[in-house]
């Protein structure tokens, strides 16, 4: 099938004509009638397998494939194998990416869909070994076979990356947008919130309400925050497990007792209630307390000594500024700059004096870098300098300019007498290289050169 306008080799349609063009027509019909004939009960094997698979059962359920999955993947099978032109092609590749979307929204893991991918090869070179075909004709029909799954899954693969991906970044452009909310006054409300509702439940205790009347944790105003806001902002902290553990203490073992108490109580046991569901109660303002806490030295973001940015958002921001990079085709260039003989200052001035001096350091490199650069404290006595869209003879200039600076200034003690410092520079250019951790480590390799050809300098890293 060759046709005047070829599209760009390398590319999915290119690999396609040149699969299809490897296997004589007749071969290819014949897998088609074998694909056509048996794509009911290929299904239903498929689903047999899947539904056997721990991890794959939960996103099967048996409802679900009755209805619906059976028919998609009978027609998924035969669409595929009936491609016979460019526009056929491209139809069966829009299907893979709507595919690999809707797998991404079910967050199906994609190992589970390679899984099945393979189950799918089996069961069809299976069914191709029953058929007809024989010798040469047999190895180039399963080989078709196999590789027209493997450009269907990539399709698929490649759509289901990409809708991850903006899923992650509404994720967290959410959590920044919940940066921006007050959050000590949402700490107070949610305080005051699980008081009103221990109020509550105290007041109804006392006054013998009926029993159905008691409102649960999970309905009340701190239990719908919790549900449907704290999972959003605090996903992945350690405390909201125990949070929810606690209310479903609460909830689903403590008040059905209290409620049965309420309709032929008992002083005694009243009480011991009231005392277990308030244990409960001191648990969980103590976690959401350290929740927040927690949350706001985290996500702050800033080392609290020199208020420069923690070694913790390093990854986040170099595989962005790579991105950034490699769109864009700006290098942008990662200085290590570690003081010389810090020990000595904190042997001869004492600790105190050492902090001072790194503050210190802090202030003069916010003074020498631009305003889209970033800063970060890098370790004790170590930054670390990301210069965004610089070519090498600048980031030299700037790396310099640190150096000189650091070297002129005097750095203030407390009893007011000062000190000399020096420092030593690693500087390392972005190559293209996409693992950002390799252009760290040639920034290290490169400050321990400085320190070992005698401090005080800038040394650039090679290769
Ligand atoms: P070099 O020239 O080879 O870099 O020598 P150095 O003494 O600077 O390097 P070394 O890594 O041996 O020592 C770093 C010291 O920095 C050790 C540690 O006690 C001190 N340090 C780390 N963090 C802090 C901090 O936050 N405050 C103070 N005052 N000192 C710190
Ligand atoms: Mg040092
Ligand atoms: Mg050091």
């Amino acid at each position: 099938m060759h046709t005047n306008n070829l599209p760009l080799s390398g590319t999915m349609e290119a690999d396609w004509i040149s699969l299809f063009d490897s296997v004589p027509e007749s071969t290819r019909n014949a897998l088609r009638k074998v694909v056509d004939e048996h794509c009911e009960d290929m299904a239903v094997a498929f689903y047999a397998r899947m539904m056997g698979d721990v991890d794959a059962r939960p996103f099967l359920t048996h409802d679900a494939v009755e209805k619906r999955l059976r028919h998609s993947m009978q027609r998924w099978l035969s669409t595929l194998f009936s491609c016979a032109d460019r526009d056929q092609f491209a139809a069966a590749m829009a299907m893979q990416r709507h595919v690999g979307e809707v797998h991404a929204r079910v967050e199906l893991p994609v190992n589970i869909v390679a899984r099945g991918a393979r189950v799918l090869k089996g069961e069809i070179a299976h069914r191709l070994l029953q058929g007809g075909l024989d010798g040469e004709a047999l190895v180039d029909a399963v080989l078709y076979a196999d590789n027209l799954i493997d450009i269907a899954f990539e399709e698929m693969s490649s759509a289901y990356v990409a809708s991850h991906e903006r899923a992650a970044r509404i994720d967290e452009a959410y959590r920044v947008f919940s940066y921006g909310q007050n959050m000590s006054l949402e700490r107070e409300r949610q305080r005051a919130a699980l008081l009103d509702w221990e109020n509550r439940f105290l007041q109804e205790m006392m006054a013998g309400a009926a029993g159905d009347e008691l409102q649960t944790l999970g309905d009340s105003s701190f239990g719908l925050w919790l549900h449907h806001k704290a999972t959003a902002i605090f996903e992945g902290s350690s405390e909201l497990p125990a949070i929810r553990l606690a209310i479903h203490s609460v909830d689903d073992n403590l008040l059905p007792l209290c409620a049965g108490q309420l309709e032929n109580g008992e002083r005694e046991e009243t009480r011991r209630l009231i005392k277990a569901v308030q244990a409960e109660l001191g648990q969980l303002k103590f976690l959401v307390g350290a929740m927040f806490e927690r949350f706001v030295d985290l996500e702050s973001g800033k080392d609290a000594l020199t208020q420069l940015l923690n070694r913790r958002f390093l990854p986040a921001i170099l595989s962005r500024e790579t991105e950034i990079s490699r769109n864009q085709g700006k290098p942008f260039a990662l200085l290590l700059v570690d003081v010389d003989h810090f020990k000595h200052i904190n042997d001869r001035h004492g600790h105190e004096a050492g902090d001072r001096v790194l503050q210190q350091m802090a202030s003069l490199l916010l003074n020498t870098v631009r305003s889209g650069d970033f800063l970060f404290r890098y370790g004790g006595e170590e930054f670390l300098v990301l210069l965004v869209e610089v070519d090498e003879a600048h980031a030299r200039r700037v790396a310099e300019k640190i150096r000189s600076r650091v070297e002129q200034e005097s750095f203030l003690l407390a009893d007011g007498r000062s000190l000399r410092v020096t420092t030593s520079i690693g500087l390392a250019m972005h190559d293209g290289h996409p693992d950002y951790q390799r252009l760290v480590n040639r920034a290290d390799d490169a400050l321990y050169r400085a320190k070992h050809d005698g401090r005080n300098r800038v040394v650039i890293a090679t290769e």
